[in-house]
């Protein structure tokens, strides 16, 4: 019997260049990107060989253009593996990482590539580009000069060798916090062990005990289980088990202590930064992004977190004041870290009288889908049509056809809504193909296909699943990452959707979620989903008084990790004992221990899970104050849905990608900087 064919080897010819997702297999990935890095390689090979002069066209935008087929491969790869994954496709993941890691090393340690690349960069101001050409001049050679591309002889080998290390150190950074999170659960034997934990955290709980085949309720060490058990549960002393286990992790000694694995993933990428001509690392990330320098990241860090310790001590007033008339006084020891949440709640309810379940009534999935979608209809003029005849890689995504205001095709947004065993936790966006007219010769110009994943707990069948404000606002957040991708109007792949500098990338995502609360949205939106009544302009005016409070805690918990994250990387002496780094940092500028820090050291993903985030914990402070300030210009057009300053996000921002410096890009939209007040002032930082 002949083999079934590798469908990963064939033209996809589905809407929109989907694949048959139903007829692929986990074996068939190793075979397909193998031949794919050989046509990218021998692609890359004849560019190198062409014996023309170097230009624009015949190096620039052929690189672009090439690993069409690789990159079609890995968007599926990479979307199979978070959102449905097998123990097939992880045995994949682990077999590729090298292979795929080696390609890429290749690609951009090439010399001969590098050298027209090189020569064209040299020549970029001379000849008849574009703007967007020269950007993407710009943004090559960086890649190429960033991945060693300038070295040679021993610094080059040894920058290869610090490189595979650190693939293999964060890859074990990883899977220590994973084995620290899976391997402790707190048991909830009986009544008094729930108490005051509302029914779904209880519900939560019993289904986290069922999974770890435990016949009672368990806490994990999962943030979506840890919060809400922080701020419900009137056991103090099981808040304290849970809060030292959670801020524990990476901790312990032995074989999955993360210490010793932080400290030499920093100490590498200290010298991956001097190999590159960078006194330390957080210099070297820095110089690719808005902010440019460590001193303009700490210019806004330093200010806002004088602002929020202040601030702090009007939250502490309300929760002292509480603790006073319901505890009868004092607790023993004081108000600890694992008390904080617990008696904001209080405070939360007994002064804002807002009720989560309450809430959550107003706020069903499909109303709030339909919500985004309006958004983006009356600022954008999209329209989402639904096309359940596109088959994704499972029967919960929904597919959209995304068309402009004449009614002309622009995207295919597929929803991934659902929580699932298989799937990664949290939310992202992500896209299968990127949009952009630099067609490989034969080939088609592209519209993208873009995905928003989020992990909503699905109701049982027949009922709507209800939401949180929290879940609303990541789906808009994540909405708004999609609309980015989706507008997106660029002459090359490189350059397209999101992959814009990393403190730009949140400003559409965060921009969006200020829309999911306007009281007009909400009117027309937030219906009761038994009753259809609209959602009482009284409860539109509790969510908005409570908004602000516990913003300065939160301000405070962010901003700690990112003060940790860039002392560790600005420093320029070894560091040798991470923890005493770490409360050094903090006992500095005076952090209450009660407060506690979002994600201590040992187990700080953002910075040592990957490199993404390293010296970069900032970007979402930065972004927000461009999103603030961004908002307000709809404030001062005296209308959130005003048609000119949403054609000029669209044309400025949303449809740019990274095509033009984003700080020129902001200037042109907003004709001046952002400014900082905005964002204070939604932080409840500064007076209104
Ligand atoms: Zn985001």
């Amino acid at each position: 019997m002949d083999a079934p064919t590798n469908v990963l080897l064939t033209e996809w010819d589905g809407p929109f260049g989907l694949p048959p997702f139903e007829a692929i297999r986990a074996d068939g990935f190793r075979p397909a990107f193998e031949a794919a890095m050989q046509a990218h390689r021998q692609q890359l090979d004849r560019m190198a060989g062409c014996g023309q002069p170097p230009d624009f066209a015949n190096t620039i935008a052929a690189f672009d253009a090439a690993g069409e087929f690789l990159h079609r491969v890995d968007a599926v790869f990479a979307c199979l593996t978070v959102s449905a994954t097998t123990p097939a496709l992880q045995e994949v993941q682990r077999e590729m990482a090298g292979p795929l890691a080696r390609h890429w090393s290749g690609v951009y340690q090439d010399a001969a590539l590098f050298e027209r690349v090189d020569a064209v960069y040299a020549t970029r101001h001379e000849g008849p580009l574009s703007p967007e050409q020269r950007r993407l001049v710009e943004r090559l050679h960086h890649d190429f000069v960033r991945a060693g591309a300038r070295l040679a002889g021993a610094p080059r080998a040894r920058f290869a060798e610090i490189m595979q290390r650190l693939a293999e150190l964060t890859t074990r950074f990883g899977q220590n916090v994973l084995h620290d999170e899976s391997t402790w659960a707190l048991p909830l034997p009986d009544d008094a062990a729930l108490a005051g934990l509302p029914e779904s955290v209880r519900t939560a709980a019993r289904q986290a005990g069922a999974e770890r085949g435990s016949a009672v309720p368990v806490i994990t060490l999962a943030r979506s289980m840890v919060v809400p058990f922080l701020t419900f549960s009137s056991r103090r002393d099981l808040r304290e088990q849970v809060w030292r286990a959670w801020v524990g992790r990476g901790e312990h000694a032995g074989s999955h202590d993360n210490r010793p694995v932080a400290l030499e993933i920093l100490r590498l990428r200290r010298e991956q930064a001097q190999l590159l001509g960078h006194p330390h690392y957080a210099a070297l990330n820095l110089s690719d992004t808005m902010a440019g320098r460590p001193e303009r990241v700490w210019a806004l860090l330093d200010d806002v977190w004088r602002r929020a310790l202040s601030a702090l001590e009007g939250e502490r007033a309300l929760i002292t004041e509480e603790m006073h008339e319901h505890a009868g006084g004092e607790l023993a020891g004081g108000l600890q870290a694992w008390d904080w949440r617990w008696w904001a709640e209080k405070v939360r309810v007994r002064r804002f009288a807002l009720d989560d379940a309450e809430l959550k009534g107003y706020f069903s999935l499909p109303a709030m889908v339909a919500a985004a979608f309006d958004c983006a209809g009356r600022l954008f003029g999209l329209r989402f049509k639904p096309r359940p005849d596109v088959q994704a890689y499972h029967p919960d995504v929904a597919a959209y056809e995304v068309l402009d205001a004449d009614g002309g095709t622009i995207g295919l947004f597929l929803h991934d809504n659902f929580s699932r065993p298989v799937k990664r936790s949290g939310a992202w966006m992500s896209a299968l193909r990127w949009q952009h007219r630099n067609a490989s010769p034969g080939g088609v110009a592209a519209l993208p296909v873009i995905l928003n994943n989020n992990n909503f707990a699905k109701a049982p069948a027949g009922q709507p699943t209800l939401l949180s404000l929290d879940d609303v606002r990541t789906l808009f957040h994540e909405f708004g990452h999609a609309l980015h991708g989706l507008l997106s109007d660029v002459g090359y792949r490189r350059l397209s959707g999101t992959q814009v500098l990393r403190d730009f990338v949140e400003l559409p995502s965060q921009l969006f979620e200020h829309w999911a609360l306007q009281p007009q949205v909400l009117k027309r939106h937030a219906r009761h989903h038994q009753t259809g009544e609209v959602i009482p302009d009284a409860l539109i005016a509790r969510i908005d008084a409570a908004r602000k409070f516990g913003t300065a805690y939160d301000t405070l918990r962010y901003t700690a990790s990112a003060i940790v994250d860039m002392a560790a990387h600005q420093s320029t002496e070894p560091i040798d004992d991470l923890a005493a780094f770490e409360a050094r940092v903090m006992a500095e500028r005076g952090l209450p221990p009660e407060v506690g820090m979002n994600h201590r050291l040992p187990h700080f993903q953002h910075l040592f899970a990957g490199s993404g985030y390293a010296a970069g914990y900032y970007v979402y402070l930065w972004a927000e104050v461009l999103d603030a300030d961004a908002f307000e210009a709809f404030v001062e057009a005296g209308d959130c849905f005003d048609p000119g300053v949403a054609a000029r996000l669209q044309r400025c921002i949303l449809s740019r990608g990274d095509s033009v410096e984003p700080g020129e890009a902001y200037r042109v939209f907003r004709g001046r900087d952002a400014h900082l007040e905005p964002m204070l002032r939604d932080r409840g930082l500064i007076g209104p």
